[in-house]
């Protein structure tokens, strides 16, 4: 089979990989990937910026695939020809955050397309256990979403984000938008802040309200909720700005979810915490459950006619042009999700 392999930073090729064309075994399944996403982290793995990355690896934890061979001892009932979807994290079940159920917090934590091999490739070996299956009503192309959408539920779960509640985004990339639609999707009235023209309008387009963080962003937020401020705030840039802008614009024991993760430490404004009682929590990635529900929630979004999550994918490539993809990301050309069609190979 053909692979993208990244063998050294900055340097993509196609090779031939004859391992994953092996009889799948005990509790695995062989499956062809048909889409996969692009995200943040794979460019910093591109670049050279990942801590623990390490080359040569096929890159790729965003993805729908179709199975086709199904190993001995799997359960959950998976045949060839069966669309899945895989929850691509890989944890020890040893340490104290696996033993106290919080294995995508797991202090070893790996994941598929990060630390081992992932999608951009026509196949590959996956757990079983780590695979749900997509339902009929649910395209490919969405189905591929279900990893960012992940991200986005478990950031709405870790906030307690409750229905008719203020929430403000601070970051309008594909993971922002995702956080943007699943909270109002589930009743919280959003708006997304970013600076962005481009980000601005495709929010827009996904049935968001924005907020145009060129324009004094604190002065809009202070006058949108009369002062009061959001009841949750997701913070999603990992910019210093966005930190001094969560802490200013949550209410009075707030939540303010920590999602951005940041090129360098940013200075936090720890009074505000104190004064307003506030609470920072942390969030990252998603845990098994965030996963499966967000498969039936894409399915319940899809069909809304107020949401289109299709539109937040604004480009799609090939593997050979995936490395073209990726240096368009970095210069900041690409405003929504890149996804990647796998064909045949
Ligand atoms: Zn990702
Ligand atoms: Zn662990």
């Amino acid at each position: 089979m053909t692979a993208l392999v990244t063998t050294a930073p900055r340097s993509m090729q196609l090779q031939q990989r004859p391992e994953t064309e092996t009889e799948p075994g005990p509790g695995q399944l062989r499956i062809r990937p048909r889409f996969a996403g692009i995200c943040g982290t794979d460019l910093h793995i591109f670049q050279g910026h990942h801590p623990n990355a390490k080359m040569p690896l096929v890159q790729g934890h965003e993805f729908i695939a179709v199975v086709e061979a199904v190993g001995p001892q799997v359960e959950g009932g998976f045949k060839p020809g069966d669309r899945i979807v895989v929850e691509p994290l890989v944890s020890c079940l040893r340490c104290e955050a696996c033993r106290r159920g919080f294995a995508h917090v797991c202090r070893r934590l790996q994941v598929l397309g990060v630390h081992r091999d992932g999608a951009f490739g026509s196949a590959m070996l996956v757990d079983a256990a780590k695979a749900i299956a997509v339902p009929d009503g649910l395209s490919d192309r969405i189905a591929a979403l279900t990893e960012p959408f992940a991200v986005a539920l478990h950031d709405c779960r870790r906030a307690g984000l409750l229905p008719a509640e203020r929430a403000l985004v601070i970051g309008g990339g594909p993971i922002g938008l995702a956080i943007g639609i699943v909270a109002a999707f589930c009743g919280a009235r959003v708006r997304v802040c970013e600076p962005r023209p481009a980000r601005l309008a495709l929010a827009r387009s996904l049935g968001l309200e924005v907020i145009d963080a060129a324009d004094d962003p604190a002065a809009q937020c202070d006058r949108i909720t009369g002062g009061e401020g959001f009841d949750v705030v997701f913070e999603v840039s990992g910019a210093p700005g966005g930190v001094e802008l969560a802490a200013k614009s949550a209410r009075a024991r707030g939540r303010v979810c920590q999602v951005g993760l940041f090129a360098a430490p940013a200075p936090t404004d720890h009074n505000a915490v104190v004064f307003k009682e506030l609470s920072w929590i942390g969030s990252r990635v998603y845990s098994f459950d965030d996963f499966r529900d967000t498969v039936d929630l894409l399915e319940r979004i899809a069909a809304d006619a107020r949401f289109d999550p299709a539109l937040l994918i604004t480009d799609t490539c090939t593997l050979e042009q995936v490395p073209r993809a990726i240096g368009r990301m970095i210069d900041g050309e690409v405003d929504g999700k890149v996804m990647v069609e796998l064909g045949a190979g």
